[in-house]
């Protein structure tokens, strides 16, 4: 979408008035294209295949809707998500129970990475969330629930194999190992472990955590195995086992560092041109005067900042798109407003409530990410509440 496109497209989007005007009197519009993340899955999974392919939708999405974006990906085929929180479960849980057919048995699989609190077992199972579990004490509350229960309650294993952030450590897998009769009071559906350098196909890490995971694996009961997320799909089948684990380049971002993304693009920010000023005397842009203009300039300040996760690292050093030119950020970013150079531009281009591409086709995630000294994850979780949210390429359900 280019930003000559988006006043039209808003209004093919907008049926009622009401949203209409919602759309017009916002200051910053975020389109989610439901079509290309189902399509980014379609390609991981083709990529993983034998292997299943889930979903990770943990932080809501990434920052772009859970309840949307969950239903989108079990139309397109997923049957497993991976979410942080027991909130997250719930919601996510929710998301696919409506409108669904209640056959407990074919519904898709939650999984709670961060595992269940102690005493949170009961809730967990009563949601159909099966926990991650990280430690010798969880698998042990877990059986105990199982016990309660009647039945062995299924959930995952994470083994850390060189994160050293959550699961079994090595210790722990080797007692785990020496009495196995630990976990068969649980239901066991997955051991999971997790790559650090998965983006760095030639990392020694990559091939180091798998020769760990492979030998812990073998100390437990068989079990279906995942280690890939994004980035470790495209590390090859070696890495793929039975089920990976992609979040990242669902939502477009690059999987592989230096390399082409071969992801679609999902998300487009704009936002609207307020104000546009000329200065022909020298003069400062901005707080702390950090941006100075020396001769004749055309400064353009469009409607969107800090507070809507524009982040302020961006300060004279991001870039927008605006008739058909890349645009520099000058001065700081505001908490509502943000100021660009817009000298190049024809001025019958720059109209007020013009729309500004933030983030888009010319200004892809990562490359914003990159400007902001931080990755793309950072920038999506980071999506403000106050922009005027636009889904497209929604799977129409097909009655039968
Ligand atoms: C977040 C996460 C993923 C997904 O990672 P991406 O790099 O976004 O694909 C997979 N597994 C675990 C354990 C995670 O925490």
């Amino acid at each position: 979408m280019t930003e000559s496109d988006l006043g039209s497209d808003l209004g093919s989007d907008l049926g009622s008035d009401g949203a209409a005007v919602t759309a017009i009197a916002a200051q910053g519009v975020l389109t989610i294209d439901l079509g290309a993340i189902a399509a980014n899955w379609r390609q991981l999974r083709d990529r993983a295949r034998p292997a299943e392919c889930a979903a990770v939708v943990k932080a809501d999405a990434y920052g772009l809707g859970a309840a949307r974006v969950v239903p989108a990906l079990a139309a397109a085929g997923c049957q497993t998500f991976f979410v942080a929180t027991f909130d997250e479960g719930v919601l996510a849980r929710g998301a696919l129970s409506r409108g669904a057919a209640a056959d407990r048995a074919a519904e898709p699989v939650i999984y709670v990475l961060n595992g269940a609190p102690a005493g949170a077992e009961a809730e967990f199972a009563r949601w159909r969330l099966r926990p991650v579990l990280n430690s010798l004490a969880e698998i042990d509350a877990w059986a105990a629930a199982s016990r309660a229960a009647g039945h062995p309650l299924p959930a995952a294993l994470h083994l850390d194999t060189g994160m050293s952030r959550l699961g079994l450590d090595a210790g722990e897998q080797r007692r785990l190992a020496a009495f196995p009769e630990r976990v068969a009071a649980i239901g066991l559906t997955l051991l999971i472990s997790h790559l650090a350098c998965a983006d760095e196909p030639d990392h020694p890490m990559n091939g180091e955590q798998r020769r760990r995971f492979t030998a812990a694996a073998a100390m437990l009961p068989a079990c279906r195995r995942s280690f890939a997320n994004s980035s470790g799909v495209f590390l090859g089948p070696a890495y793929h086992l039975q089920l990976v684990r992609p979040g990242a380049a669902l939502y477009g971002i690059a999987p592989t560092a230096g390399a082409p993304n071969p992801m679609a693009g999902v998300v487009a920010l704009h936002g609207r041109v307020l104000q546009v000023r000329e200065i022909d005397t020298p003069r400062t842009v901005g707080y702390g005067a950090s941006h100075r203009v020396d001769g004749p300039t055309r400064i353009a300040t469009v409607s969107v900042g800090y507070a809507d996760g524009f982040l302020r690292s961006l300060s004279n050093r991001g870039c927008g798109f605006i008739g058909g030119h890349t645009v520099p950020l000058v001065g700081r970013v505001s908490m509502d407003l943000t100021t660009f150079d817009v000298s190049a531009v024809p001025p019958e281009r720059l109209t007020a409530g013009a729309a500004m591409e933030l983030i888009g086709p010319n200004r892809p995630v990562d490359a914003v990410a990159e400007a902001a000294g931080t990755i793309g994850y950072e920038v999506l979780t980071s999506l403000g509440r106050r922009y005027h949210r636009v889904y497209r390429g929604e799977m129409k359900a097909v009655p039968c």
